[in-house]
């Protein structure tokens, strides 16, 4: 299928056009109007009332198969990957460019070294070696203490736990270290923990790739096994050690704060105060730990297993974080495990690999460049004004709820109208001082990049916090919201169809951007985020008794979801994607009420036989359009707090009235639910 979004092409399109026109080639036939609820992607076979989003969704879903390169394809993918394409031809300018400035100069050699394979090549694992060869070396507990902050500080490896500088969520304008729960390398505690088929066939292509691994930088088969033994155990004893995602939900558990002396109290061979100095974390008295026992047991298996285990881990770290930019084989050896985990097919093309490697890493660099070339401020100002009319609806909408007191609507509209909006791009860029790039060196610039991060990082302790850095790049498909900063963010890249489009029609736009915007807002208010004030503290606002209704309506939001499965018997875990459910359903909710303020909505006018009730359900539905491996939806369900295209689609609208007016769904159809069996929150 063709790639979607049109805003910005058609218009460099219609403006050729008109200069043709000038020259005397006048057209007479108009540009073929864009169907925005294409009947073509639906499945008119199936009812909407038993299944709506096969209905909308079907024969898209049908005609649209992952490609080999991929594991996922919807509509985040179509727009993720023509902006790689973008990304790409920025690049490639930059890289041959005769007159550059600094900017093009950087992302440009960036660029070239990372495509020039053949050096890449020379080089296999030579630029790991002294690395390798001194954590082989090393023969006491206080080494390995030193290396583990040491391959840190050198951007090759996060082993143990991680460990970074960010505000304090209980005093969110001051910066503050805090220690996370890490060191493994599964996307998941259970995938050590658990005997069922697919743990077991993870684990056993694990341990394929450590001993590959292994072998690659040298060591005979032999050894490599023993050395993928050691990283297993010592892996699988953090793994134990890890609170799980669910337990992780919960902002005030992973809330511990130690003076730095009582911590080391905790952690006899972890010298907190000499471990931050190495970090060059400067001037914290005090630290956040998200899971102390964690650290208890990272500290009492420096002695539990032996010297030659930790060599092997440390290794272990080291070549796992530097294999993306090694030779071929390591490269190939990663893509084996991919395969395994996710059924991908084929590898992902080293050109894309660069374009995302490059946002990430010079984010504003390349994200300044996208926005000058491919951005039309014009859709800034239209979502500027629709995210205030999204925020105004969302307080008519507190104001009117029948299970709040007012005393609580009172904070809740407070937190509401202190939310930040980050649209597009920041206002000014990161110039990543002191960053110089060669058009030779690959492993080079990358180290460099991931270094001058870690110090950029470490060096905001006991600067004031700065609430206007951005989380995410201009070029993302994505938005966010922050519940430490109270700020949602909505990056250039998912201002873009089926998200939005200027040509669209109100009714597309809401069920996709506005319903998105009120998505994030409803982030605020979820399970997580209404811990959170209107300045983005940790704190309790929330009169008991409407703390006790709303978890009582939460609840209702993860039975439903409990109840669904993909491939039949994977259940959707309700609870570690509550979050994301409670935002799905306020978003479209409010979205909603937002639209039936329109001439769109009032006047009632069909398009394409379609009323506009029924284009603003549509138009959610395309969003989430998507065919998914299923290895990947079945590790998904375990990692990702978000539910399944299908579920995203279906599940929050039976909860809302309107729906079941715009299709006319009845007693009887399978997505019918009585109205008391609907949810209703915000
Ligand atoms: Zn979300």
């Amino acid at each position: 299928m063709k790639v979607q979004h049109h805003l910005l092409i058609a218009s460099v399109l219609l403006s050729s056009v008109s200069f043709a026109a000038d020259g005397g080639k006048k057209k007479t036939t108009p540009p073929e109007k864009k169907k925005y609820i294409d009947k073509a992607n639906m499945d008119a076979s199936v009812k909407p009332g038993d299944n709506f989003y096969q209905y909308a969704n079907g024969n898209w879903v049908k005609n649209n198969p992952v490609p080999a390169s991929r594991t996922r394809w919807g509509s985040f993918d179509e727009l993720r990957q023509e902006s790689s394409k973008r990304l790409q031809s920025l690049l490639e300018a930059a890289a041959t460019a005769t007159d550059r400035d600094r900017k093009t100069q950087v992302i440009g050699d960036f660029y070239k070294s990372g495509m020039d394979s053949l050096a890449i090549e020379a080089k296999g694992y030579e630029p790991i070696k002294a690395d390798l060869e001194r954590l082989n070396s090393i023969t006491s507990i206080a080494e390995i203490v030193h290396e583990v902050v040491n391959l840190r500080v050198n951007a090759l490896g996060s082993p143990l736990f991680g460990m970074n500088v960010g505000p304090d969520r209980k005093n969110v304008m001051v910066y503050i270290p805090s220690i996370g729960q890490g060191g493994t390398t599964l996307p998941d505690r259970d995938y050590y923990l658990k005997d069922d088929a697919r743990s077991v066939k993870i684990r056993e292509a694990y341990k394929t790739y450590l001993q590959k691994m292994f072998a690659l930088v040298g060591e005979n088969a032999t050894t490599a096994a023993v050395s993928a033994a050691s990283v297993l155990k010592i892996e699988t004893t953090l793994a134990n050690a890890q609170m799980s995602r669910i337990e992780m939900r919960d902002p005030n558990k992973t809330y511990n704060k130690f003076a730095v002396n009582d911590l080391s109290k905790t952690t006899p061979y972890l010298n907190w105060a000499a471990i931050l100095k190495e970090a060059k974390i400067n001037g914290a008295d005090s630290v956040l730990v998200g899971n102390p026992a964690f650290l208890k047991k990272v500290n009492s298996m420096l002695t539990e297993y032996s010297l030659n285990d930790w060599r092997s881990y440390l290794r272990w770290n080291l070549i796992r974080s530097a294999a993306p930019y090694l030779s071929h084989e390591f490269v190939d050896a990663d893509f084996e495990f991919t395969k395994a985990q996710t059924g991908q097919k084929v590898p992902t093309p080293r050109w894309e690999r660069m374009s995302s490697l490059i946002d990430r890493m010079l984010g504003d660099m390349i994200g300044e460049l996208y926005v000058e070339k491919y951005f039309k401020p014009e859709a800034k100002a239209y979502m500027v004004n629709l995210v205030n009319n999204m925020q105004a609806t969302f307080a008519e909408r507190i104001k009117r709820l029948d299970w709040m007191s007012e005393a609580t609507k009172q904070k809740a509209l407070e937190k509401l109208n202190a939310f930040a909006k980050k649209i597009a791009y920041p206002d000014k860029w990161r110039s990543y001082e002191g960053i110089e790039t060669t058009p030779d060196n690959f492993f080079k610039n990358v180290k460099t990049c991931a270094v001058w991060f870690y110090n950029y990082n470490v060096s905001k302790m006991g600067k004031p916090v700065d609430r206007s850095e951005w989380g995410m790049t201009p070029p993302t498909i994505n938005a966010q919201y922050s519940p430490s900063n109270n700020d949602i963010t909505f990056p250039a890249g998912i201002l873009q169809f089926p998200f939005f489009d200027f040509g669209a029609d109100d009714a597309v736009n809401y069920g996709g951007i506005a319903a998105v915007i009120g998505h994030e807002m409803t982030h605020g208010f979820d399970d997580q985020g209404r811990q959170f004030d209107a300045v983005g503290n940790l704190k309790d606002w929330w009169q008991k008794e409407d703390a006790d209704k709303f978890k009582t309506k939460a609840d209702e939001v993860v039975k439903q979801y409990d109840a669904l499965t993909v491939q039949d018997t994977i259940h959707v875990q309700g609870r570690l994607t509550l979050g994301e459910n409670l935002a799905d359903l306020g978003g479209l909710s409010i979205a909603y009420e937002a639209f039936s303020k329109t001439k769109q909505f009032k006047e009632g006018k069909k398009i394409d036989g379609l009323t506009p009730q029924q284009r603003f359900f549509l138009g959610w539905a395309q969003v989430w359009r998507n065919n998914t491996l299923p290895d990947t939806e079945a590790q998904l369900i375990k990692t990702d707090p978000h539910s399944p295209g299908i579920h995203r689609t279906n599940a929050p609208i039976t909860n809302i009235d309107a729906w079941y007016e715009a299709f006319d769904v009845k007693p009887g159809d399978k997505m019918y639910k009585t109205p008391e069996q609907r949810t209703h929150i915000w």
